[in-house]
């Protein structure tokens, strides 16, 4: 799948992306209906990420991500529009009449708030270059 985070890709390379992601989904689902699926095993690299998850869960528990990494936008930027506050799929961002967006610590990092904003008000510092993955339009989805 198209990331977006980190490195974002043109265009034409997250749709073949997107649909050789589909075309193996599709395959894996086939052999999981035959009960022929089988799950790769790497020796040691699949250790390795077992363990870095467990180190990115428990800062998940601690919430150290989320202080780390907080989406509040730029007071100068932010238009209080709630474009951000009206996307987020986890409610996530609290906005009281008159305030500036106020980001919570239950973010899922889906980054939604960061596509949308019209006037680039919340920066990601892991975006590439600042640009951002739009698969559907803000309109589309409020
Ligand atoms: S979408 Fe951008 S401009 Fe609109 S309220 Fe959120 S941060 Fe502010
Ligand atoms: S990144 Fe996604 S989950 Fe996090 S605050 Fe923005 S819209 Fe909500």
């Amino acid at each position: 799948m198209p990331p977006n985070i980190f490195y974002i890709q043109d265009e034409e390379t997250c749709k073949l992306k997107v649909a050789k992601g589909l075309q193996k989904a599709e395959k894996y689902a086939q052999t999981l209906i035959v009960g022929t699926s089988k799950w790769g095993r790497v020796p040691i690299l699949s250790e390795a990420l077992y363990y870095t998850s467990l180190i990115g869960l428990k800062m998940t528990e601690t919430n150290l991500n989320q202080k780390l990494l907080n989406l509040n936008p730029d007071p100068k930027k932010c238009s209080r529009c709630k474009i951000c506050y009206r996307l987020c799929p986890v409610d996530n961002i609290k906005m009281e009449e008159d305030e500036f967006p106020n980001h919570q610590l239950n973010c899922v990092y889906c980054l939604r708030c960061v596509s949308f904003c019209p006037n680039k008000a919340i920066s990601c510092p892991m975006n590439y270059k600042g640009k951002t993955y739009h698969a559907v339009k803000a309109k589309e989805l409020l």
